[in-house]
This record gives C-alpha cells, sequence and structure tokens, in this order.
C-alpha cells in the first residue's frame, strides 16, 4: 500500500478510554456520558469478580449482573439474557471480559439497540468491531450491524494481569493476524497500514516479556495497546481466507478459537505471501525479518503455544469436508481460493510442518 493509492477509510464514533483501573474507575462516566442510568452487566464465569465491582461501582445506574456468557453465544444464552435485560429495564449493557463475554454484550444490542460499554480481558479485538455472531444448532452466523459496536471501550491492562500465559500467547497472535489481513484486505487503507504495522510491532515485543514475566504492567499494557490497534484493524476491513479459515475450524469443529487461530496463521500467510508483495514488505519491517511466516511460527512456538491443528484435537478425516466449506464460502482474498490450495494449507497447518515464504 503506497500513500498515494485510492482508498475509503470509514470511521465510527467509539470512545477509547485506556488506564491501568479503569474497569472500575472509568466504567460509570462513560455511562453517563452516555446518558445510561439503568445497565446490565454481563460477562462469564471467569469474569464475574470483576464484572461484580463493576457492578458495584455502577451503584444506582446497574440495573443487574448475568455471568452467563459462553463460548460463541449460544442463541438460547443471548434469548435468556435479553429477557433478563428487558426485565431489568436496562436502557444499556456493560460487557466484561474476552470475545464471548463482548460477544454476548452484542447479541443483546442486535435485538433490542441497546448501547454497549466494552471492558476487554483479552487480546481478541471484538470490541472494535461491528462484527456479531450467534451459535444455534452447531452452526455459527456472524453478521454486520453498527448497532453492536460498542460505544465506549474501556481499556485496563490490570484486567489482563490474570490471563494465563498460554491464553496471553495464543490471544496475543490473534490479535496479530487481524492486523495481517488487515494489510492485504481490498479495503485496507493508509490509516489501517500504519495502525497494523505499529500493532504487530508493539504485540510482537510485549509477548516474550509477558511469558517471562506475565504479571509485568507495563508489557501489558504494551500488549492491550497492540490489540486495540490490531481490533480496530479488524473492524474497518474485510478478512480473508485466515479469519474464514478459523471461522469454520472453530464453529464447525469445536476447535479452541485463540489456539487455532496462533496454529494457523503462518500457513495462511505463507499461501497468500506471492499474491501481497506490499504486505509481506511491511510485516517484514515491523518484524525485523525477511521470513514473517516463520517468525510467526517461532513466535508462538518459542512461547510454548500449540504447534498443530492435530494437537487442538482436529481430526485427519475432517480436512476435505473444512477445505471445503472454506473454499464454499464467498470472501476476498488476494490469491483464488480453491478447494485444493486450502487443503494444502489445511494440511500443513494439521501436520505442523515447518513454515516459509513460498515465493
Ligand atoms: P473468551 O472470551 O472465550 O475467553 C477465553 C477464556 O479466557 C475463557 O475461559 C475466559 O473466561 C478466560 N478469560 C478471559 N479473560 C481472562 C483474564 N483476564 N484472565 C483469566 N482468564 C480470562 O475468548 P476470546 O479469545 O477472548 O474470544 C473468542 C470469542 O470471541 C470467539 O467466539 C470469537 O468468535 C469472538 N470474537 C469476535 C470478534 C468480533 O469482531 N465479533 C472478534 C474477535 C473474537
Amino acid at each position: 500500500m503506497t500513500g498515494s493509492a485510492d482508498f475509503v477509510y470509514e470511521t465510527r464514533p467509539v470512545r477509547v478510554v485506556f488506564r491501568a483501573g479503569a474497569a472500575v474507575s472509568a466504567v460509570p462516566g462513560e455511562a453517563r456520558h452516555l446518558g445510561l442510568r439503568r445497565l446490565l452487566v454481563v460477562c462469564g464465569s471467569r469474569g464475574e469478580t470483576t464484572a461484580r465491582a463493576v457492578a458495584e461501582a455502577l451503584g444506582d445506574a446497574c440495573a443487574g449482573l448475568y455471568a452467563e456468557a459462553r463460548m460463541h453465544v449460544p442463541v438460547e444464552v443471548a434469548d435468556r439474557a435479553v429477557a433478563v435485560a428487558r426485565a431489568a429495564g436496562a436502557d444499556g449493557c456493560v460487557a466484561v471480559g474476552g470475545g464471548s463475554a463482548i460477544g454476548l454484550g452484542k447479541a443483546i444490542a442486535l435485538r433490542t439497540g441497546l448501547p454497549l460499554i466494552a471492558v476487554p480481558s483479552t487480546y481478541a479485538g471484538s470490541e472494535m468491531t461491528p462484527v456479531w455472531g450467534l451459535t444455534e444448532h452447531g452452526v455459527k452466523r456472524t453478521g454486520r450491524d453498527p448497532v453492536v459496536q460498542p460505544r465506549s471501550v474501556v481499556y485496563d491492562p490490570e484486567l489482563t494481569l490474570s490471563l494465563p500465559v498460554p491464553l496471553t500467547v495464543t490471544s496475543g497472535v490473534n490479535a496479530l493476524a487481524h492486523a495481517v489481513e488487515a494489510l492485504y484486505a481490498p479495503d485496507t487503507s493508509p490509516l489501517v497500514s500504519l495502525m497494523a504495522r505499529e500493532g504487530v510491532r508493539a504485540m510482537a515485543e510485549a509477548l516474550p516479556r509477558l511469558a517471562a514475566e506475565p504479571t509485568g504492567l507495563d508489557a501489558r499494557g504494551r500488549a492491550l495497546y497492540a490489540a486495540w490497534l490490531c481490533g480496530a484493524c479488524l473492524g474497518a476491513t474485510t478478512m480473508g481466507l485466515h479469519h474464514k479459515l478459523c471461522h469454520v475450524l472453530g464453529g464447525t469443529f469445536g476447535l479452541p478459537h485463540a489456539a487455532t487461530h496462533t496454529v494457523v496463521l503462518p500457513y495462511v500467510l505463507a499461501h497468500n505471501a506471492p499474491a501481497v508483495p506490499q504486505a509481506m514488505a511491511a510485516l517484514g519491517r515491523a518484524l525485523e525479518t525477511d521470513d514473517t511466516p516463520r517468525a510467526l511460527r517461532d513466535l508462538s512456538v518459542g512461547l510454548g503455544a500449540p504447534r498443530s491443528l492435530a494437537e487442538l484435537g482436529l481430526d485427519e478425516g475432517d480436512l476435505t469436508m473444512a477445505a471445503e466449506q472454506v473454499a464454499g464460502l464467498p470472501y476476498a482474498n488476494p490469491r483464488p481460493v480453491t478447494t485444493q490450495g486450502v487443503l494444502g494449507v489445511l494440511r500443513a497447518a494439521f501436520e505442523g510442518r515447518d513454515v516459509t515464504v513460498s515465493y
């Protein structure tokens, strides 16, 4: 992407507050800023302690706490949450936690139009996007709707101190994946490119520090800052083969979200590399390498992340079905997507083969 290339960039009205301790200290002010007086706080079971502290900080402006968020937002969980929000007379929601909790807040927003405040505790990036997801009968549907875009995002590095190292690493690489695909997205732009490069640089620098010292607040802040930038890239662009592949592996085959992104990313990037020399050059500069797929894999494997889809529990017999599903979906990718091409990527990721730029 050169500075003079044509582009379209759309920005949405999102307020971002970034401060250690802000989960509790800033949410009441954000609610007032949005004119909200009765907020339902939603979270998963692990995030309940922080969510309860947020609820207490809201005082009379808290309409209740719903701690039932689950991975991939099952539709029956969303239905119950909507009923709870309506019964409580909520005029807004606060989602505290990872992508699953924020996904539940988005599902409530989708059905009710209630404004959402997001307080993320992982690096998944959902808080910066207008994308929702709902799972029914084992099938995950996603869509874009500006109503689910959180109006206010409160980033608190202290919330991420409890993230175990394995999830820190895989969630960090999940964020890197957004930046990587944004660099070659059909709707990329100079601002997206700047955010992507800075996000990649900051996350790649923070992860080894966090693996060595998971409670280092400075490195936690760096990683969360990177997650914000990478999430903003995700929200501003259309994702390609990597995200579609991970969507199918998670939605249809039940593989864990962040770990799947971590294993798959180097292989998809090596596959797309011949078609995206400018993105590869930008990533190479950000990571100070001339072989980004290998550098990404060395980074995650060196920090103890899973190496293969086999390790994550994918059945070898499912590779062809997964490849057919991924090739059958309509989406933009710099290289044409064929079943054989996807199968090649999947097989390499399944076996955890060595990876290198293939051009
Ligand atoms: P998650 O929210 O399911 O969290 C993973 C695990 O980590 C959970 O067990 C959770 O309780 C725990 N956890 C979260 N924060 C923690 C913390 N600070 N300390 C200790 N444990 C913590 O997973 P995720 O990777 O954050 O999000 C994945 C989900 O989000 C998927 O369903 C994915 O599809 C969705 N997602 C959506 C978008 C979007 O734009 N719509 C973007 C990214 C991810």
